[in-house]
């Protein structure tokens, strides 16, 4: 399945990476049951260490949106997050920590600007991760 994303929602999450460099940001993608992401929303970044290279999503603040998102009947697609000067690609690190049932945007930052953005689906058992189309609409 193709990953849709409207483009407000695209800038938003480069502005949300530019602007927490160069720390890692996250957050949801939110769309409907056709993968077309029409929201986006900003998550912390709770890891408890250096976070110039890993991202954790608290699990209540993930939930809450999930639950919200559901009364409005949508769902979340998937999560977002950034990369500091390094590639649009998962990290070992973000494979072996994945949920093969989202989709995986990743944003990398060379120098504090937002450049490529990739999609990836992680495999059933995390191993590795499958690159995604992604279109950009509106
Ligand atoms: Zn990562």
């Amino acid at each position: 399945m193709t990953l849709s994303i409207a483009k407000r929602v695209l800038e938003e999450i480069h502005t949300h990476a530019e602007s927490t460099y160069p720390e890692e940001c996250c957050g949801l993608l939110i769309s409907d049951r056709s993968k077309h992401v029409t929201e986006s929303i900003r998550m912390k970044n709770a890891y408890d260490g250096p976070k110039h290279d890993r991202y954790n999503i608290d699990p209540l603040e993930l939930f809450r949106a999930d639950r919200a998102s559901a009364q409005k009947g949508l769902t979340i697609a998937g999560i977002y997050h950034s990369h500091p000067d390094y590639p649009a690609t998962l990290s070992k690190f973000d494979t072996d920590h994945s949920f093969p049932w989202y989709s995986y945007v990743v944003v990398s930052v060379p120098k504090g600007q937002a450049g490529d953005t990739r999609a990836w689906i992680p495999k059933e058992d995390r191993t590795s991760a499958m690159e995604e189309t992604m279109e950009v609409f509106g």
